[in-house]
């Protein structure tokens, strides 16, 4: 169940606009209404009770998908639009497969699309997740391949690429990768440590669900 916030007729938007037909798209915008600030080990930051906007947004138009930036979106004033701009677990996951529509995109955005299809995985299947529900066999097959993706082609952080092998269930691996990492030098702090013991923990436990690594509250 997702919150749904009414701010009247005075809120603030998105206006995205749709690289194919040039028509605008309006996205409810996020309002802070947490003082907490969380980091989970599959790299998603919750720093409000938000909702994530999708990097990719379908228009309502012409229909086809398109990549947005929303540090760069135009923001308007007015009654609040209904549309929260995310993608269902499903969309996204075709979206994410679809090799003609993903070759279009830089591989930056396309680790953009694929780190936050992970993330939206996680939240839909695991992280709190209030009903047992079981995740279609694309959708779990889209969450290995963008990790491999990841692993592979990406620049994130070791702790971060050994705890997402974990997650797709490749304990071997983790490990494999979580002891080449313990084994360089200078190369992480004592939380980084901490965070790369616990992934080798829940690895041998065969344990896929993230966990937090780190909560700020804000002042
Ligand atoms: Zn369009």
């Amino acid at each position: 169940m997702r919150t749904i916030y009414n701010f009247g007729n005075n809120s603030e938007y998105y206006i995205f606009v749709c690289s194919h037909c040039g028509h605008e798209k309006r996205v409810r915008k996020e309002p802070l209404t947490s003082m907490s600030c969380t980091w989970w080990s599959d790299g998603k930051i919750e720093c409000c009770n938000d909702w994530q906007i999708s990097y990719m947004q379908r228009c309502p138009h012409c229909g086809k998908y398109f990549y947005i930036v929303k540090e760069d979106a135009r923001t308007g004033y007015g009654s609040d639009p209904e549309d929260d701009g995310c993608l269902e677990i499903g969309e996204y996951a075709s979206i994410c497969s679809n090799k003609e529509l993903m070759s279009s995109l830089p591989p930056e955005d396309m680790a953009s699309l694929f780190m936050q299809y992970v993330q939206q995985y996680n939240d839909v299947y695991r992280r709190g997740a209030l009903e047992e529900k079981r995740a279609s066999y694309q959708e779990s097959r889209m969450f290995t391949e963008a990790i491999l993706f990841l692993a592979a082609r990406c620049r994130i952080p070791g702790i971060l690429i050994a705890d997402l092998y974990r997650q797709a269930g490749m304990f071997r691996k983790c490990l494999e990768y979580a002891a080449d990492i313990a084994n360089k030098t200078n190369c992480g702090s004592p939380e980084d440590f901490e965070t790369l013991d616990r992934t080798r923990f829940l690895a041998i436990k065969g344990d896929t669900v993230p966990f937090v690594t780190r909560t700020v509250i804000r002042r």
